[in-house]
Order: structure tokens, then C-alpha cells, then sequence
């Protein structure tokens, strides 16, 4: 098994660290559902017309039908239509008893002011029958869920204007190297902007999570120790940026060690991005991301990413679409699972982009997905299946 693979066992088994809070149904979107949402009735909650049209017997179709009334969606039928009569209907109303077809206004035609008379007896019955999409006692969304639009609107549909989510997890972003400067700053010999915390945030953010601080600090050994302490009080996760391989400044692994922690795993067997920390100690958690751009992005995407949401009680399994290769890669070694910044057509077709490795960011502007290459693969032939997953 793959280092990569025996991380993902190893994050299957996290266990679910944090609480419970109820929060009103429109504040619920994209938070990760604790509860079953069980069904309280049948969906249709009644027999519900499918068109405008009139409602009948079927063994009536070919007859003039005398109407009796007409039913508006939202009001419930008083009259059970007899031999040869029907009621005039709306969609979305109530089908009245002893009926078993609703024939649409286009397929009608006048007989006199009180008749009607259908003009298509082939036609469907337009009926969507009392719980057909689902029945009362029905789990229509299981813990777990990460809510997105269609489970918004199942949870309205089922009245819960209150929903049971995962407390939101307090995250600090700690990004570390003597030679960062703040993005607002034109960087001197040496130095270079800080990418990674905007990255991060935004990666984040699109798990609807918030960082509730934010640093930048110097390759300082007892600065870095003091400050991630003193954020580690207000924070169940740290998440660090640079530092976390083994050049004479890189402390991350090193203030853990020294702080306790216990580690989860310190590679990830990925490339670009094998140097990385998952450890935890007390119930928080800390995450050492590489200092490179392209390689911290991905050991968030494929690593910390299902980590996180794992720790939330939250059942993820990425997107990851099989596509056609429109090019011919090859590797010299392939002893790690490798990413690269792709462009996945509408086709399935699976473009090169120009990409020189872990610190070229930029290439991944023009990209919107990461083959993935497996372990021992040195090459894949254009027109050879190979996955990505999505940006
Ligand atoms: P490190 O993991 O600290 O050895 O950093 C690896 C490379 O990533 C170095 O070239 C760093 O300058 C660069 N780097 C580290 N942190 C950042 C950051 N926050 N933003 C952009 N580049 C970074
Ligand atoms: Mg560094």
C-alpha cells in the first residue's frame, strides 16, 4: 500500500472531534449535518395533480364530462366526482378521490359552458401519487451530509428550521520562513511575498470554515514555539505553512517533538509535497504544511482537506473523474504518487499545462484539476484513462 493510501486509512479512522450545535435552516448551508433528517409525512402528502387540466375517471376519457368545480392548488377537493363527471385542476392540487387521471387544458376542448370533453384518450394519467418521493419515518438525508442546495431544500421540505451541525472548528494559520514579507510589500533581496496564508484561507473557506488568526513569523526557534502555544489555546486546529521538511530552519517538526505531540504521519508520499505533519495532542490538532505554493495546496486538497472533514464527523470522498490523456507523460522515478496541474476538457480530455513544480503557483491559475499518477507509473500514453480531481 501506498504511504498516500495508508494516510487515507489512517484519516478513516480519526475519530469525530468536535461537538454539536443547532442553528437556524437558512445558516445551515455547507455545514456538515449531525442528525438524520427523518421524513414527518409522505411525500406528495396527497395525491398531487402533475398539469392543468381536469381530473376524471379513466374508464370515463372518451365521454363528455360534466364539470363540477374547479380546485386551485393549496385547497382541498369537497366533491367526488361520479360516472362522467371531473373536477377542472390546477398542478400541484389535490386530486379528488375516486379520480385516477388529470387530463391537460390542451387536450380538452369545450362541449358547452359545463362539459368538457377530452381530445387525447391516450393520455398519461399526470398524477404524482402520495408518497412516491418518499414516506414518513424516511431518512432523507444521513448524518454526516455536507449540506449543499438540494439538501437545503429537502430539510425545508421535511420542516426542520433548525438543524443539528458540527460546531465550527477554531482555526489559526501560522506561516513561517525568515524571508516572507506581507503581500502589501515590495519584497527586498531575498525575500519573497507570503502566498500560502491566502491560500490556505481560501481553501478553508470553501469548506465555509473561518481562520480566527492569522500569522506570519521568522524561521526563530523560540518565537515560533512561544507564538504557536499562545495560538493553540484559542485554536483546535494549527495549521502551519513552511518549515516542515528537514533544512537547518525547518522547526515545525522539531517545537511538536518537543512539545509532545503525537504524530499521525510525517510524509504524505505524494510529489509535490512529501514533507508533512499531521499530530495531535489533547484533542487539538496540528498540520504542517510545506512551505512551496503547489505543494501545500495539494497536501490540503488530498490530505488535510478529508482530515478535517473527517474530524468533523463529515462523510467526504472527493470528486475524482477518469479522463482521456491528450498528451504523453513520463516521470524517471515514480516512487511517489505524483500531481500535476492539468486542464480537463468537457470532452474528458486531459490537457498539459506548462508546470516547473512545487513553488509555480501560477500554473495552476490556468488549471482546474490535478492528475493523479500513481505509484510505480513512470509513464501514461495520450489516450491512456487517467483520474483527476476536480479544483
Ligand atoms: P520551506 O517549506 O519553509 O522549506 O519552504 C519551501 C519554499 O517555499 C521556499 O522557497 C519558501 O520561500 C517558499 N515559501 C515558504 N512559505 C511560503 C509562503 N508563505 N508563501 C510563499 N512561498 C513560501
Ligand atoms: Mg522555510
Amino acid at each position: 500500500m501506498s504511504k498516500f493510501d495508508q494516510i487515507q486509512e489512517i484519516i478513516k479512522k480519526l475519530p469525530v472531534a468536535f461537538g454539536v450545535e443547532e442553528v437556524a435552516l437558512e445558516d445551515a448551508y455547507n455545514r456538515i449535518l449531525r442528525e438524520n433528517v427523518v421524513a414527518d409525512m409522505d411525500m406528495p402528502p396527497f395525491h398531487k395533480s402533475a398539469m392543468d387540466g381536469y381530473a376524471c375517471r379513466l374508464e370515463d376519457i372518451e365521454n363528455s364530462l360534466e364539470v363540477l368545480e374547479v380546485i386551485q392548488a393549496g385547497s382541498f377537493p369537497k366533491i367526488i366526482p361520479g360516472k362522467n363527471q371531473c373536477v377542472k385542476i390546477m398542478t400541484g392540487a389535490a386530486v379528488p378521490n375516486g379520480c385516477d387521471c388529470v387530463f391537460k387544458v390542451e387536450d380538452s376542448e369545450e362541449v358547452d359552458s359545463k362539459h368538457v370533453k377530452c381530445t387525447n384518450p391516450k393520455t398519461a394519467k399526470n398524477i404524482c401519487y402520495q408518497g412516491e418521493d418518499y414516506q414518513k419515518n424516511e431518512v432523507l438525508i444521513e448524518e454526516g451530509t455536507i449540506i449543499n442546495t438540494p439538501q437545503m431544500a429537502v430539510l425545508a421540505g421535511a420542516g426542520y428550521s433548525r438543524v443539528k451541525v458540527t460546531k465550527q472548528p477554531l482555526i489559526s494559520v501560522i506561516a513561517t520562513g525568515s524571508e516572507l514579507v506581507e503581500p502589501a510589500r515590495t519584497p527586498k533581496p531575498g525575500q519573497i511575498r507570503n502566498s500560502n496564508t491566502s491560500q490556505l484561507v481560501s481553501q478553508l473557506r470553501q469548506m465555509n470554515l473561518r481562520v480566527v488568526d492569522k500569522l506570519m513569523l521568522a524561521d526563530d526557534f523560540e518565537l515560533l514555539t512561544a507564538t504557536f502555544l499562545k495560538a493553540l489555546i484559542n485554536s483546535d486546529f494549527v495549521i502551519f505553512t513552511g518549515g516542515a521538511s528537514v533544512g537547518d530552519f525547518d522547526f515545525i517538526p522539531e517545537i511538536l517533538k518537543e512539545q509532545e505531540f503525537k504524530f499521525y504521519w510525517d510524509n504524505t508520499g505524494i510529489k509535490p509535497g512529501n514533507p508533512m505533519t499531521f499530530s495531535e495532542k489533547k484533542g487539538k490538532y496540528v498540520i504542517g504544511l510545506s512551505g512551496n505554493p503547489v505543494s501545500s495546496l495539494a497536501q490540503f486538497e488530498m490530505i488535510a482537506k478529508p482530515a478535517i472533514y473527517q474530524l468533523m464527523g463529515a462523510n467526504y470522498s472527493p470528486l475524482r473523474i477518469l479522463g482521456a490523456m491528450a498528451f504523453d507523460f513520463t516521470r524517471k522515478k515514480a516512487d511517489r504518487i505524483a500531481v500535476i496541474p492539468v486542464i480537463i476538457d468537457s470532452e474528458g480530455l486531459i490537457s498539459e499545462i506548462p508546470f516547473h513544480g512545487s513553488a509555480h503557483i501560477n500554473a495552476l491559475v490556468s488549471a482546474n484539476a490535478l492528475l493523479e499518477v500513481p505509484l510505480n507509473i513512470n509513464t501514461i500514453k495520450k489516450g491512456d484513462n487517467a483520474h483527476v480531481r476536480p479544483l
